[in-house]
């Protein structure tokens, strides 16, 4: 049963970024021409990375693996078209990360394209109020997932099974879809929404069934009115309820999707279980339905090319592993003001050094920005205003965590919970000194992380030794003991399943060039608290730090666009 909320329902704080959806939010989904050559990274997913499962100069089919890792969390990953496979190499991920690719160089023929394709993906019925999820079982749901390879479509990338897993101290209740698309300019989740609602729907359904949750609500933001009717119209005669919420961004992120549905808070550092909820993209519901229904593995999805500094924006159907270049020639190219190409939205994407990136299956968009949008501010000193403190939908301190980050003060940054920072980015958006507040963040995350990593190998060692030791006194049964007292790196599942904490691994979060305050934290001043608050004299940041900054719509566009 559908459900009419109202459009009132909203989290505490936040920011209103000038929107920047007219671009594309009207333009269907193309479906791509198959593209000459794909590449495909064996990592694209929270969790361990795969190993490439075929040799070179193979002939592969459009759906079969090319790799695949045997820990829990992790997704296999699949050939997107049909051709033959050329020798591995490597390639860096718009967030900084080397990883290696198997490319696949296209066959004339491929199974499917155009239409067809299209109809395979989004298209064609979709059963939603004649669904019998009862055919299947949790672990079937679970396993198909897996086997499809489906990872989180919203961006996080966390691999889906390890999500819809039932967990027996996990008492979720309520399962949330996450129509919101919060980010400016994407429009990718807006348009599977209006173009192919029943297979949101059943995805839905198929996850409610496997996670065991009693009620699953799907929450859009106000600003997609024609994916709100078609999602309640889809809805009907189905246990799907769906919710109109604010326009506000970060509406999307989970904690504060939770909030405004739900008005329930998770704890600084927890997770949406914590309050019996979890949380899905609109994609990965219409991927899980494609997995289970279809039997179909994820091998494409639906990217977002937008901005004023392109040709044609438009939605793509894409295959996993072709190039943003391709993408980019493919909608007419960039136009002559072009300034930045960003993976993602302008608030929580990476700017490209280069287009000869493989687009992963948490590529959402790709975002242009002309010289007029970025805007150029020089950075200043800190006014101690606290418009980040009270803008942080999480209830941060960033102006703390960003002195943290500055004197490589890891006690201090966990002190203020840096590892519950999401990096949206609001901080940064609304600081009147153009402070590089995210990159310092995420600094001070590096930091955090190569602590606690150096205090489990410690922790470790310590372990070993006394094993060792306890071994020597037995000399009859010390060889086997030694051997036998290493499991634990294969076997974390606690950890694993928290996707937050390892959301970000260091090297992928922080591009080591963009903010080195090492140089200017003077080691002797770190004992100095009083130091700390006096940020004006300390505060010279880098020039080079200011990627995200840079990337921001204007301010006063913003403040026009609001009215
Ligand atoms: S980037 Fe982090 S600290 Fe800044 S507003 Fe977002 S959650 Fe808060
Ligand atoms: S960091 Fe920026 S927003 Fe925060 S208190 Fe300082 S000047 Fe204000």
């Amino acid at each position: 049963m559908s459900a009419s909320l109202g459009a009132t329902a909203t989290f505490a704080r936040g920011i209103h970024p000038p929107e920047g959806k007219h671009f594309v939010a009207e333009a269907a989904i193309e479906v791509l021409p198959t593209p000459k050559s794909v590449r495909i990274p064996l990592l694209q997913h929270i969790g361990a990375p795969c190993e490439a499962t075929v040799k070179p100069r193979k002939s592969v089919t459009a759906g079969d693996v090319v790799g695949d890792a045997k820990a829990f969390v992790s997704a296999p990953v699949h050939a997107s078209i049909s051709g033959t496979t050329a020798r591995e190499s490597n390639t860096t991920l718009p967030n900084g990360r080397h990883v290696p690719v198997v490319p696949i160089n296209a066959a004339d023929e491929q199974p499917l394209e155009g239409q067809a394709l299209y109809d395979d993906v989004l298209g064609g019925e979709w059963p939603t109020q004649d669904l019998d999820v009862a055919a299947f079982t949790s672990e079937q749901i679970v396993q198909m997932a897996r086997e499809a390879g489906i990872v989180g479509l919203g961006g996080a990338a966390f691999p889906t099974h390890v999500k819809l897993s039932h967990h027996p101290d996990h008492n979720v209740d309520t399962l949330l879809i996450n129509g919101c698309e919060c980010e400016p300019y994407l429009t990718s989740d807006d348009r599977v929404m209006i173009e192919s609602p029943r297979s949101v729907v059943c995805g839905a359904l198929l996850a409610l069934h496997s996670t065991g949750a009693r009620k699953v609500i799907i929450g859009i933001e106000e600003n997609k009115p024609q994916a709100i009717r078609a999602l309640r119209h889809a809805a009907e005669g189905t246990a799907v309820e769906v919710q109109v919420l604010q326009t506000k961004y970060p509406q999307g992120g989970e904690k504060q999707l939770i909030s405004a549905i739900l008005q329930r808070e998770v704890p600084t550092g927890g997770l949406p279980f914590d309050v019996g909820v979890k949380v899905i993209n609109v994609g990965t519901c219409s991927a899980l339905a494609r997995a289970v229904l279809r039997r179909k593995p994820l091998t494409h999805r639906v990217v977002t090319v937008t901005g004023a500094g392109i040709k044609v924006p438009k939605n793509l159907l894409v295959p996993i592993g072709v190039s943003y270049a391709e993408l980019i020639d493919y909608c007419g190219g960039l136009t002559k003001d072009a300034a930045r190409v960003v993976a993602g939205g302008p608030m929580m994407g990476f700017t490209l050094g280069s287009l000869d990136v493989p687009v992963t299956k948490g590529t959402s968009g790709i975002t242009v920005l002309t010289h007029q949008e970025v805007r150029k501010q020089e950075q200043s000193n800190c006014v101690r205003c606290g418009r980040c403190v009270d803008t942080c939908p999480l209830n941060l301190v960033p102006t703390k965590l960003a002195l943290a980050a500055r004197y490589n003060n890891t006690e201090v940054a966990e002190r203020y919970s840096v590892t519950a920072c999401m990096e949206c980015g609001s901080c940064a958006y609304i600081c009147p000194a153009s402070l590089p507040l995210v990159q310092l963040i995420r600094w001070a995350k590096i930091l955090v992380h190569a602590e606690r990593a150096k205090e489990k190998a410690k922790a470790e060692a310590k372990a070993a030794k006394a094993l060792a030791s306890t071994a020597d006194e037995r000399p009859s049964e010390g060889g086997s003991e030694k051997k036998e007292a290493k499991p634990e790196k294969e076997a974390k599942p606690e950890k694993e399943a928290k996707p937050e904490k390892e959301a970000k691994p260091e090297k992928e979060a922080k591009p080591e060039k963009e903010a080195k305050p090492e140089k200017e934290a003077k080691p002797e001043k770190e004992a100095k608290p009083e130091k700390e608050a006096k940020p004006e004299k300390e505060a010279k940041p880098e020039k080079e730090a200011k990627p995200e900054k840079e990337a921001k719509p204007e301010k006063s566009k913003a403040s026009k666009s609001e009215k």
